[in-house]
């Protein structure tokens, strides 16, 4: 509990006993109410104090306005008629008591998403004249070395020199199977060294790296409202005056027929009590606050409320292939070489795949496994869903599919063996083909049938690769349709043509590598990256991001929204459920004061209650 929050225990017990007092002190008559005003004043200074300061700043209708209305309406009540003091002081009670759990309820929901996402690394360990210093992570430049011991949280992204470990990625993942890492591999920061000793080149300074990235993200996310919380905001906005009048009205019009001035006036402030919309203003933010902590803690980044509302209706998947339902890890399954050496071939390509990061040049480097000489690489240009144009002892050499070895009018071979085949020539002379062949990740079949069964009615998968390979594919992992042989702007006009085929209620949801797919991720309805650990581009095209690469976390995103989404329509049908009965029996005089305050504060603790249960989503 805050010091806050102790404060107003302390406030609550306090006035609880002043209004004992109040009520066993044997004084009748019109000036009975001084003794109530102690122990109204410990509990509702400060809700008086923010009317009032509302009023000045022209922002009348709240809910502190509605109390303070009631409160001090049900004191002058007793002057006319018999008073309603103990009630007056038993509304204000209850409420700060509902307020009080409200602010426990968001505090524990804040506090819980940001232990999940408690990655933000306190130092570093940074090499500098041959002397281990520690520093703030933010004071390490690109290209320092620094040193993470055992047990120690990985504080920026970069290469590792020295050392063998294994690492947990479980805060940036939700996976809880270490990863391995040997001199070469990357590590993220955030991840937490479990094993050896690592000695790792800084790769990027702290502000771009994967740990400010999230946490950048997570930050932001409250600030893209989902369209219920826009609804709650516009209604608590014209629903709250509507009330104070009708109040108003009924205080005022009834006795003018048929008198009993006293009795209407507190049926009004009783009806303004049970019409305080706390219960769903609070509780709608809060249960989308909790979906999207559920989320991360399963790594599952969520960019914003409004994200979740539209995966739930999500109606279509369409699919990248390379990176996103396969591994994205090449192995070559045959050189066939015109000229040059089946090495010279395989090094010709890796040069000219030397500064790309698209999987397939990742793959050749890794094949060729040499150190390659940067100085003999000119001018590099990718060409993206074809391949890359690279100057190579100075001499022009294009690595790519048959549609680039099209396009600059070189006569190809096609090969019998089943894969992508990486043309090369030099020159503009044909010098052979590379075979190579990815695997579909594990779980890819499993995600199709879980997103299948979770209600989505149709799976596409796009890919630029050849026809005979991604037919393959799409029919090993049981998708309804494939179109292969695509440039990345043939990809936006499918999705485009899909878009319309949709449902007007339904969404499409576009699931990418972040490689070359960024058009595509944002015309789609929401845009899905995948394997975010390490991938920039990613991140800033994605609306939700899946750390790790596991296309299964799709299903579950989508769970999880559509768990969050039953929440708040459940707060928000029972919460006007209950007020609405209520405020039909005051004018029949069947409700109470009492009745009025367990109505309102009663709905709001439900409500916060049901609400926290969407943090629990990502529970497993
Ligand atoms: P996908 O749609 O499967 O993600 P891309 O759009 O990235 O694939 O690429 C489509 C095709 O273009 C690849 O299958 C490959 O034939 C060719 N290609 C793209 N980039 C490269 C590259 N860097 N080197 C060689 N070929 C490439
Ligand atoms: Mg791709």
């Amino acid at each position: 509990m805050t010091r806050k929050q102790k404060k107003m225990v302390a406030r609550i017990a306090a006035s609880a006993v002043l209004l004992v007092a109040a009520v066993l002190i044997p004084y009748e008559g019109p000036w009975r109410f001084v003794l109530f005003l102690p122990a109204y004043f410990v509990i509702g200074w400060d809700v008086l104090w923010k009317a009032a300061r509302n009023i000045a700043h022209g922002q009348v209708f709240d809910e502190n306005f509605l109390m303070a209305l009631a409160t001090v309406g049900a004191f002058c009540t007793g002057f006319f008629g018999e008073g309603e003091y103990p009630e007056a002081v038993f509304v204000m009670l209850f409420y700060q008591v509902g307020e009080l759990f409200q602010g426990y309820a968001v505090g524990k929901s804040r506090k819980s998403i940001a232990s999940l996402m408690d990655i933000r690394p306190d130092y570093a360990n940074v090499e500098r004249d041959g002397q281990l210093t520690q520093v703030d992570p933010e004071e390490v430049a690109v290209g320092d070395t620094i040193t993470v011991k055992a047990g120690e949280r990985v504080p920026l992204d970069g290469v590792v020199l020295e050392g063998q470990s294994m690492v947990n990625t479980s805060a940036l993942t939700g996976e809880s199977v270490p990863r391995q890492v040997q001199p070469g591999d990357d590590v993220i920061s955030g991840c937490v060294n479990q094993s050896g000793l690592l000695r790792v080149r800084v790769t990027k300074p702290f502000g771009e790296s994967t740990v400010q990235k999230i946490l950048d993200l997570v930050e932001n996310s409250s600030s893209k409202k989902a369209k219920a919380e826009n609804f709650i905001t516009k209604f608590a906005r014209y629903y709250t005056p509507i009330v104070v009048f009708c109040a108003l009205a009924l205080a005022l019009v009834p006795p003018l027929f048929v008198g009993d001035w006293v009795g209407w006036v507190q049926k009004a402030l009783i009806f303004l009590v049970v019409s305080c919309p706390c219960a769903l203003v609070i509780s709608v933010p809060l249960s989308f606050f909790g979906g999207i902590g559920g989320a991360s803690r399963q790594g599952i980044l969520v960019k914003g409320g409004n994200y979740l509302e539209v995966l739930a209706n999500t109606e279509i998947v369409v699919f990248d292939k390379t990176g996103t339902l396969t591994k994205g890890v090449f192995n070559v399954t045959a050189i066939h070489p015109e000229e040059y050496s089946e090495s010279g071939l395989l090094e010709m390509a890796a040069l000219a795949e030397s500064y790309s990061d698209h999987p397939i040049s990742r793959s050749l480097k890794e094949a060729w496994g040499q150190e390659l000489d940067a100085s003999r690489v000119g001018e590099v240009e990718e060409l993206s869903g074809r391949g890359v144009r690279a100057q190579v002892d100075g001499r022009t050499v294009c690595a790519g599919n048959d549609k680039l070895m099209e396009d600059i009018g070189v006569k190809w071979h096609p090969c019998h063996h089943v894969g992508t085949t990486v043309h090369v020539a030099v020159e503009g002379k044909y010098i052979g083909h590379i075979v190579i062949s990815d695997e579909v990740k594990p779980d890819a079949k499993e995600a199709i049938a879980a997103l299948k069964a979770q209600g989505v009615k149709k799976t596409v998968m796009l890919t630029g690769d050849a026809k005979a390979v991604g037919e393959s594919v799409a029919k090993d992992l049981g998708l309804d349709e494939a179109y292969t042989q695509l440039l990345p702007g043939d990809k936006v006009d499918r999705v485009e043509a899909l878009l319309s085929e949709k449902s007007p209620k339904g969404k499409l949801a576009f699931v990418g590598d972040g490689i070359n797919d960024a058009p595509v991720l944002s015309r789609a309805d929401i845009g899905i990256a995948m394997g975010a650990l390490g991938s920039d581009a990613a991140i800033e095209a994605a609306d939700i991001v899946l750390m790790d690469d596991k296309p299964s976390k799709i299903a579950k995103a989508m769970e999880i929204s559509q768990r969050t989404l039953r929440i708040v329509r459940q707060n928000i049908v029972f919460a006007l459920a209950v007020k609405l009965l209520v405020l039909a029996l005051t004018p029949f005089g069947i409700a109470n004061m009492w009745e009025a305050v367990f109505a309102d504060v009663g709905v709001m603790v439900i409500a916060i209650l049901n609400a926290s249960r969407a943090l629990q989503a990502g529970k497993k």
